[in-house]
């Protein structure tokens, strides 16, 4: 062979070997990251979720959900900013550029344990950094973030078509009238069909039934009720007349329930938050005693699940909003209880959307029946839509 001719050819192999090579490198990265998801069930930050067929990646690098005749889907679990006290109120039809989460989603996460496990103690801090500032004077510019522009962004982008708004009656002297804002704010953003608001009530306190009269009379659909950030235990006889009156008039009854995994700490010998009220041991009284009462375990129990399911095996009037739980605990769910109960939450924004949303999808790859009612059909039927 010319060494001319060795050269061009030798050349010629080059260049098609760099692309050959470079397509393969990125296949290979590509393939990896997608079975990893699929058989450990871990990710490296929200971009990697762009890895699984579910989704596309935005110019912008946000996902899209691209799933077939999967569309209209109910987030049974989101809030709007959650400050109270001290901490101002932040304009909830602001947009702005980025939303800033209570937990950071660009970490090593699996999709396979109670949500918040994948954070970091440095991380749970900074969380209760933003809560204790969304408490005070000058509020948090992560809660700031938190409003009706920047829910409709995420939800249009993961084919959500209502999101149900949770604000929480913290049962402090002032600063908590979350639920008015929220109500006019809604209103006022000439996009209320997009949501299902609901009132947040302590169910002890006083004024506990006139709150359900009030907010049932303006058209809420439900009530939320917090039992830690309240201070009260769901089965405290105290709370028995407000779950009759919401049972009356067909609200719904939607609580944070069991532990998370908190580490509670004591400040004077005096737990400030704790996570002994919501123990799941605290529902089964109430949701037996109340039976015309329909009841949502929002986070379906959290860690505490298996007790949870247990609950909705023996209460019909239980439903379960699925937000923080693994794919392998939600395939358990659909196995033990059956899909009708089931559904979709996302908790926003302690959490982007994107998340709860593919674990839904993994956990449902080969049940797409389940897959559609637990992302919408089963919320329409409860909500009457
Ligand atoms: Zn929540």
């Amino acid at each position: 062979m010319k060494r001319r001719t060795f050269i061009s050819s030798a050349a010629k192999a080059a260049m098609l070997a760099v692309p050959t090579l470079m397509f393969r490198n990125l296949a290979w990265a590509a393939k990896s990251a997608y079975s990893r998801m699929m058989q450990m069930r871990t990710y490296n930050g929200i971009s990697d979720l762009g890895e699984l067929p579910y989704f596309e990646l935005t110019g912008s690098g946000r996902l899209r959900m691209i799933v077939e005749g999967l569309e209209g889907g109910i987030d049974g679990h989101t809030h709007l900013c959650l400050n109270a006290l001290a901490g101002g109120t932040p304009d909830l039809m602001k947009r702005h550029p980025k939303t800033q989460y209570y937990l950071p989603p660009n970490i090593n996460s699996s999709l396979d344990v109670y949500i918040n496990q994948n954070a970091g103690a440095e991380d749970k801090k900074k969380m209760t950094g933003v809560i204790i500032d969304s408490l005070t004077p000058g509020g948090s510019d992560v809660t700031d973030t938190h409003t009706i522009p920047n829910l409709i962004e995420e939800m249009d982008r993961l084919k959500i078509e209502k999101a149900v708004v949770l604000p929480v009656r913290m049962g402090i002297p002032f600063g908590d009238d979350m639920t008015e804002r929220y109500m006019q704010a809604v209103r006022s953003s000439g996009q209320e069909e997009r949501f299902i608001l609901c009132g947040g009530i302590e169910p002890t306190l006083d004024d506990a039934l006139e709150k359900i009269e009030t907010y049932n009379r303006a058209g809420l659909r439900g009530i939320k009720l917090h039992p830690n950030f309240g201070r009260f235990f769901p089965n405290d006889k105290k709370a028995w007349p407000a779950y009759e009156l919401c049972g009356k008039f067909d609200l719904p009854v939607l609580i944070h329930s069991g532990r998370t995994g908190f580490k509670e700490r004591k400040t004077l010998g005096f737990k400030l938050y704790t996570e002994d009220f919501a123990d799941i041991g605290n529902f089964e009284e109430p949701i037996a005693a109340f039976p015309d009462t329909r009841f949502v375990l929002c986070h379906s129990g959290a860690m505490q699940n298996e007790q949870a399911i247990k609950i909705a095996k023996n209460n019909k009037n239980v439903w379960m909003d699925i937000h923080g739980q693994g794919v392998t605990n939600i395939q358990t769910m659909i196995r033990e209880l059956g899909p009708e109960r089931l559904m979709y939450g996302s908790d926003w924004a302690f959490y982007p959307e994107a998340i709860m949303v593919a674990r839904l999808l993994l956990a449902t790859e080969h049940d797409k029946s389940a897959r559609r009612m637990i992302f919408r059909d089963n919320a329409r039927r409860f909500w009457k839509l």
